[in-house]
């Protein structure tokens, strides 16, 4: 394991800090070489720079395909007809046509900066880009997987690779096609490739970076090659997606007799290691059955919205007990506090209600809908990614955001309220350090690499873009 020398023994300052047990003001953080909270002190004095300071644990970004980046703002005009999530699938496909590993890498480099900018410690990357334009592996088999974990070392957020498993075009073991066979792999050479990224993590990324496993959805997989992987990955996380489009769920339904995740919990172990993608369109037995199971649903809300997706369950399920986390998914717009205000937003419109999703997660179902909201991703995305994170106690990783409590979005609120400012008032800008496993990777509101970053994903999606 290479040395970190963004990691030392250090220090960290607030005015407030979310603790545990509830606010606390003049809080010191000791962060440990390896990346974990050593300890937590109240009532210490502090240097004039940290007068303002916030800090909260930080959450991960549990779902992203870093890749899509490249493509946003490239879909929002109609073509003929009425738009849809598959029009949009074509363009992605397009993208496959051409993409290199070089920009691949660029282009993941950028989006986890803008991640780590907007607040998130962490990202679980849904990696399927595995193969050449045409469907020839790389020389190396894990190739791609390789260029997304030297983005996160280069960008220092904590990933959690999870290699897709991806064999068919559609429901009923259609063969891939065009862009698809980038993605293709049967279980055996899954596993040779799953074992190649494995050994490249944990030779190149700190300690806290995970791998895990992810069959992509129903639709490009089949029962049984599902459930040989799952029972062959007795450890590690497990990502799927699952019920995000009305037509994928009766495409399956007519395939396999039952929804989707009806039949996931049917015939797969769904617990604490799973973690569902959007989970979007769910009866009420389905909600309660998701709820129950321990998995994580791992919600897209600006993705969602984009791609006209439908509206999560969310008030059932979260008076059920059930683990929501955050994801950005196609990354057409990166926004930790935009996430979970649309999340709310949705709700009420649907609803014509008003904090609907308020309350204390622990609790009853009253209080603060914003820090309700943060809490909430903050356990679903720990479990989702495998992180130890999600609290500021001794023992976690040192996952932590700090947001500037002199910012007007802020102004004349009490602690209780500073998360709801943030979500509903503010943006993510008010987002001024962040620190993934103790590294300190953005600082006055910048990633440390901003420019250089930056100067090299336009290089390549401009040369991406004069080819497609
Ligand atoms: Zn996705």
């Amino acid at each position: 394991m290479p040395a970190d020398p963004a990691t030392e023994t250090r220090s960290i300052f607030a005015r407030h800090a979310l603790l545990p047990d509830g606010w606390a003001e003049n809080v010191r953080i000791d962060v440990g070489e390896d990346g974990t909270i050593a300890g937590v002190a109240t009532g210490q004095s502090l240097r004039r720079s940290d007068a303002a300071r916030i800090v909260l644990p930080a959450p991960g970004n549990l779902h992203s395909h870093s890749f899509q980046r490249a493509m946003a703002g490239m879909t929002e005009r109609r073509a003929a007809g009425r738009d849809s999530f598959w029009t949009w699938r074509e363009l992605m496909y397009r993208f496959l046509d051409v993409l290199t590993p070089d920009q691949l890498e660029a282009i993941a480099a950028f989006t986890f900066m803008e991640m780590l900018e907007a607040g998130y410690a962490a990202v679980g990357e849904f990696h399927y880009v595995h193969h050449q334009p045409g469907g020839t592996p790389y020389d190396a088999l894990a190739e791609t997987s390789e260029r997304m974990m030297a983005a996160a070392g280069a960008t220092g957020i904590g990933l959690t690779h999870l290699p897709v498993l991806y064999s068919y075009g559609g429901a009923g073991k259609q063969d891939l096609k065009g862009g698809q066979l980038r993605f293709g792999c049967d279980p055996e050479r899954f596993e040779k490739l799953f074992e190649a990224a494995r050994k490249t993590l944990e030779r190149s990324l700190p300690a806290d970076a995970r791998i895990g496993i992810a069959p992509h959805s129903l639709r490009a997989t089949e029962p049984e090659a599902l459930k040989a992987i799952v029972a062959a990955h007795s450890a590690g996380p497990v990502h799927m997606h699952a019920a995000e489009q009305t037509l994928e769920i009766e495409e399956v339904e007519a395939w396999l007799g039952a929804r989707p995740i009806d039949w996931i919990a049917s015939n797969l172990p769904l617990d604490e290691r799973w973690c569902l993608i959007h989970s979007t369109h769910m009866t009420e037995a389905e909600t309660l059955t998701l709820a129950g199971s321990g998995a994580v649903a791992g919600l897209c809300p600006i993705t969602e919205s984009n791609l006209g997706d439908g509206i999560f369950n969310a008030e059932a399920y979260l008076d059920a007990g059930g683990q929501i986390g955050i994801g950005s998914d196609s990354n057409i717009r990166i926004a930790l506090s935009e996430e979970l205000r649309t999340l709310e937003y949705s709700q009420r419109l649907r609803d014509r209600a008003r904090n609907v999703l308020a309350g204390d997660p622990k609790g009853p179902a009253e209080g603060a809908t914003g820090q309700r909201l943060y809490l909430s991703a903050l356990a679903g995305s720990a479990r989702a990614l495998d992180r130890k994170a999600g609290a500021i106690e001794a023992g976690r990783l040192a996952d932590l955001v700090a947001i500037d409590g002199d910012a007007i979005a802020l102004a004349a609120l009490t602690p209780s309220q500073f998360i709801d400012g943030w979500v509903f008032a503010g943006d993510d800008r008010l987002v001024t350090d962040v620190w993934a496993a103790g590294r300190h990777c953005v600082e006055n509101g910048q990633h440390k690499d901003h420019a250089a970053i930056t100067a090299r994903y336009r290089a390549a999606i401009e040369s991406l873009v004069a080819r497609i």
